[in-house]
């Protein structure tokens, strides 16, 4: 099986009916993009950038981060999509030295966007050096827990700014960066049409938007159970977010642990998800899974597979569906 992985690695990701989707990579440092390239990634679909603040005492500079966002655009190479996630800080990723108040709910509090709207000293620091790295590759950006459209427009508007003062200075910026949002708050999803209009794509972020939508900690074992990525609730945003981006002609991904489950691949190819980002290691068997799969196929029973119950009617149905 690994051998007939490895034949894949420089070809297309396609369905048995000729459909193409995008398998692309999660990664956290530029160390991480060799992994990405000797996996066949035909890009990376999330950049998480906490890495970067993490495990030292200060907030990394400008120039340090223009370094690795540098590193990872040029070493994917400039034909490839890197997509950046801007600082999701709080919940379960902490920061010493930013000294924030301890929180009841960190997942539900002061954290990623929300955090990056009010220290915007930080976020555009981080701006800037993603504006400045834009020229060497084809950059995407992406604003993490983003709930409301006037956060979006916040956020797009201090990135804009800050690209207008990088001119100013005669410093060069990409011309061709899409703007989108992760899609991981229940609300983002329920009014993804409206959001559709705004962003340039939408990354679908299911290791929260399930446990948002489920309401289970997804670091709680007690409640484990409930966290269920094939439940019916979670197919039907996932599948209003899907449709919302195309009615707009804009492209809808994945970056959640789900978009590399191979239960969860044929479901999202039938919803038509057009990018799939996972860890490197999870695209070959991915594109050697979807050779087998017709993408037509599962979408004639969407209605079906939407109109299910339980999470469990999901999967035996989609077996039965995709193996005979
Ligand atoms: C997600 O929520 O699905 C996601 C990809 O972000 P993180 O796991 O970093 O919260
Ligand atoms: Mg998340």
């Amino acid at each position: 099986q690994k051998a007939e992985w490895a034949k894949l690695k420089d070809e297309p990701s396609v369905t048995a009916d000729q459909k193409h989707v995008e398998l692309v990579a999660n990664i956290g440092t530029p160390d991480d993009v060799d992994g990405v390239l000797r996996n066949g990634g035909e890009g990376v679909g999330l950049y998480r950038t906490e890495f970067l603040y993490m495990g030292k005492s200060s907030l990394p500079t400008e120039d340090e981060q223009y370094d690795a966002y540098k590193e990872v655009l040029e070493g994917v190479g400039s034909d490839k999509p890197v997509v950046v996630r801007t600082l999701d800080i709080g919940g379960d990723k902490e920061l010493d030295y930013l000294d924030l108040p301890k929180e009841l709910n960190p997942f539900l509090g002061f954290r990623a966007i929300r955090f990056c709207l009010e220290r915007d000293d930080i976020f555009r620091t981080q701006l800037r050096a993603l504006l400045r790295a834009s020229v060497h590759g084809n950059l995407k950006i992406m604003f993490p827990m983003v709930a409301t459209i006037s956060e979006f427009k916040q956020a797009k508007a201090i990135l804009l700014e800050e690209k207008e003062n990088l001119k100013q200075e005669g410093i060069e910026v990409s011309e061709n960066i899409e703007v989108g949002i992760m899609v991981e708050i229940p609300s983002t999803a329920v009014i993804a049409k409206q959001f559709a209009k705004e962003v340039d794509f939408f990354s679908i972020g299911t290791n929260d938007l399930i446990q948002y939508t489920m309401a289970a900690d997804r670091m709680n074992e007690k409640v484990s159970y409930l966290y269920q990525p094939y439940h019916p609730a979670i197919l039907n945003l996932v599948n209003n977010v899907i449709e919302a981006a195309h009615a707009e002609g804009k492209w809808a991904g994945m970056c959640g642990e789900m978009a590399g489950d191979p239960v969860a691949i044929p479901i999202l190819l039938g919803l038509g998800l057009d990018e799939f980002s996972m860890s490197a290691t999870s695209i070959l068997p991915a594109r050697s899974q979807l050779l087998k799969l017709s993408k037509d196929e599962i979408a004639s029973h969407k209605d079906e597979i939407l109109s299910k119950s339980t999470a469990e009617e999901v999967v035996e149905f989609v077996k039965e569906i995709t193996e005979s």
